[in-house]
């Protein structure tokens, strides 16, 4: 069949779906100037595919432009056509960033990141997903079984990441029913966030490939295992040197990391409506799960919303440089600009007002009402709590701008009237279908 080579550029809006158009690649020159025309009611399409509501209506123009250092092309040699796209940036007609550009949104973060304290975030997704292509059987979590019976799913996808420049670190069989893990080296800046899209994709990719589905839908079964997404954070200086770890000081956090995460816990419930931001993401954040359920920074506990990773010291790989908080109410319904931005802002308002964390307790081992008594709060539970944590939040105007918040909280409240009617099954089921 006769064939000529194609690409794509995309953008990952507020339903957290990669959507985007094509061109010869031929003209790849002139679309690295011009993109390809978007629309602002586009970012209004819900993870179901209808628009519910929308402030921009039939009306408005906007460019959406490939960023040339986020190039995928993988070519998987099995016949099919190449996996050939871009990243983009949202622009108006003028060449402007446009308001509602989830990319800018987090450009935005981390230049306040680097005003307010001369840093720079240095990242990394771990990301858990289904993969459809291996049947269950009992006792499966982390096993060899589990491990063997995806076949060679896990050795093309590898490969497919290591082709697109992911620096892949760990693939492996999770806990849940037919669930998997992927990890990737941590990367400075927005290369983090345009990583975990091009890890989702290439999952997807590869399984689609072999007639199969690798699905991040935040749960797929009201009973199950979540799917989560944990966003691992530390700084680097303007030197490029570590700059998270102080040994002597409580979580072994620098003062400004610790204003940073104090940031977070004090904004969560109002950032769990942008990183859990699907009606099933309440699903999975409940007791139990070894997801997040309480909004507080611990050690090594896989129920906090920030958790200290350990250091290896016995490795002699210098302290400092593996040391990293992980943020755990976060999802794979997230646009990973969004979820890293939002985080960012919030830490950067925690650095601007000096905040500092609890002093150090095992709140893991603390019943409900006492964690109440200490004044910590419990994650939301639902998407319309969340949403109304996140319009209760004067800084997140600031951090938006009044549009793009108006937008995003338009968006998710018309979803949430679509599928009002479904039960937690119903739900379940539908939201597999999307991501
Ligand atoms: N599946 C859990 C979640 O929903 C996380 C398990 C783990 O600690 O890796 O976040
Ligand atoms: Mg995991």
């Amino acid at each position: 069949m006769i064939r000529e080579p194609l690409a794509l550029v995309c953008t990952c809006e507020i339903a957290g779906r990669v959507r985007g158009k094509g061109f010869p690649l031929a003209d790849l020159a002139g679309r690295l100037k011009s993109g390809v025309g978007w629309v602002p009611t586009n970012t209004m399409i819900s993870a179901l595919g209808p628009i519910a509501d929308t402030p921009f209506g039939a009306t408005g123009d906007l460019v959406l432009v490939p960023d040339p250092a986020t190039e995928l092309n993988v070519d998987f040699e099995d016949g099919s056509a190449p996996e050939h796209w871009f990243l983009g940036d949202i622009r108006t007609t003028e060449g402007a960033p446009w308001q509602c550009c989830p990319r800018d949104f987090l450009r935005r973060a981390l230049k306040a990141l680097k005003e307010a304290a001369g840093l720079e975030l240095y990242s990394a997704f771990e990301q858990e997903f289904v993969y459809t292509g291996t049947e269950d059987h009992p006792g499966a979590p982390y096993s060899l079984e589990a491990w063997r019976r995806q076949g060679g799913f896990g050795e093309s996808f590898v490969a497919a990441m290591r082709i697109a420049g992911l620096a892949p670190d760990s693939f492996l069989p999770e806990y849940g029913v037919r669930q998997f893990e992927v990890t990737n080296a941590p990367a400075l800046g927005i290369a983090s966030a345009d990583r975990a899209i091009k890890v989702r994709e290439l999952a997807r990719a590869t399984a689609h490939r072999l007639g199969h589905r690798a699905i991040f839908s935040p749960i797929l079964d009201p009973g199950g295992t979540g799917n989560g997404v944990h966003i691992h954070m530390s700084f680097r200086d303007g030197d490029g040197r570590p700059a998270t770890h102080d040994p002597n000081r409580p979580y072994g956090l620098t003062k400004t990391a610790e204003a940073f995460m104090a940031g977070i816990i004090a904004h969560v419930r109002a950032l769990a409506a942008v990183t859990a931001p699907n009606p099933v993401s309440y699903i999975r954040l409940t007791p139990n799960r070894w997801a997040p359920t309480w909004a507080y920074l611990a050690d090594r506990d896989r129920e906090a919303s920030l958790r200290v990773c350990p250091v290896l010291a016995f490795t002699g790989a210098d302290p400092a440089k593996q040391f990293n908080v992980e943020f755990r109410p976060a999802d794979a319904a997230a646009s990973p600009w969004l979820a890293l931005g939002a985080v960012v802002w919030a830490g950067v308002d925690g650095i601007s007002r000096g905040l500092s964390l609890p002093q150090q307790r095992d709140i893991a081992a603390m019943a409900p009402d006492q964690r109440r008594a200490a004044g910590i709060a419990e994650l939301p539970h639902s998407l319309g709590e969340a949403l109304d944590c996140l319009e209760a939040t004067p800084q997140a105007a600031d951090w938006f701008g009044a549009a793009y918040l108006d937008a995003y909280l338009r968006h998710k409240r018309a979803e949430l009237a679509m599928v009002a009617d479904l039960t937690p099954e119903e739900l379940c089921a539908r939201y597999a279908e999307s991501y």
